[in-house]
């Protein structure tokens, strides 16, 4: 038997940093081994000015590879339809999702808050949001909040008849909340945040879903502590992603 819980709604994500190895030495020692070779770990924060300029440098010319000796690992509670998104970023990054063939889904569901802009203007690719009126947050809060308790109560009384997860959970909605550990490296992290956060200091113009944003928003900000230098390397030049 299903334990009938009631679903619940929600309108944040929460991004949890469970495991890192990831400091701005790390870019300082893998860049300078191809110059002072083992002696490179040694040399590192005797001359901060220089190191900060070596990030800099790295940054600006798009030396990639030694921001890739590092890593984090993120748990990240958010909606499927945000995980889609998120999966299409392949490189440097890896997976894994909880799953609705071996457990039973928890009933909570995505509402957007009254700051969530609701109205889409403009062409293809280059769109603007604007505010919804009460009326249109009504409007949607009633109608997601009926669709999700409808779908959840078919997949529960699949679930009661018998009727394995794996089938009945094709009933749920890409509002349904799920949870996944990703872990990735600076680089790769950079690419995803150029991608996923939209920022008038881009070079490169980015229009992303607001939802995906506000997970890459608490990674950029749990990133930032572990690494200020690159940080700020990263947004000196534009946020793009050596
Ligand atoms: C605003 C926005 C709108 C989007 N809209 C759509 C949409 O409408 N439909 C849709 O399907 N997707 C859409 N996407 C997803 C997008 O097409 C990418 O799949 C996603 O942004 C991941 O980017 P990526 O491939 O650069 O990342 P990663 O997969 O992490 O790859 C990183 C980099 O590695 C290199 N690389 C990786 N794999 C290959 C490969 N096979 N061959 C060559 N080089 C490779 C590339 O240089 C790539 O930039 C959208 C993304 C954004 C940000």
């Amino acid at each position: 038997m299903t334990d009938g819980t009631a679903p619940t709604f929600r309108s944040d994500v929460t991004v949890e940093l469970v495991r890192s190895a990831a400091t701005d030495t790390d870019v300082l020692w893998a860049a300078r081994v191809s110059t002072a070779g083992e002696q490179s770990i040694e040399a590192v924060g005797q001359d901060p000015a220089r190191s900060e300029g070596l990030i800099n440098y790295l940054m600006r010319d798009r030396h990639g590879t030694p921001f890739e000796h590092n890593s984090m690992t993120f748990l990240i509670s958010a909606p499927i339809f945000v995980f889609r998104e998120f999966h299409r970023h392949r490189s440097g990054w890896s997976y894994n999702e909880e799953s609705g063939r071996y457990r039973e889904l928890q009933p909570v569901f995505y509402v957007p808050d009254a700051g969530r802009k609701l109205v889409q203007q403009g062409r293809p690719g280059r769109y603007e949001f604007v505010e919804g009126t009460p009326e249109q947050h009504r409007v949607t809060t009633a109608a997601m909040e009926e669709s999700y308790r409808a779908s959840y109560r078919a997949y529960q009384e699949m679930l009661d008849a018998g009727v394995a997860r794996e089938v009945a959970r094709a009933v749920l909605p890409v509002g349904l909340f799920s949870s996944m550990y990703a872990t990735c490296n600076a680089r790769s992290l950079m690419h995803f945040l150029s991608l996923r956060t939209k920022r008038d200091n881009a070079t490169v113009p980015s229009f992303p879903q607001r939802e995906i944003e506000m997970v890459a928003e608490r990674m950029e900000a749990k990133w930032a502590e572990l690494m200020p230098l690159t940080h700020a390397a990263f947004e000196k030049h534009g946020r793009v992603a050596p």
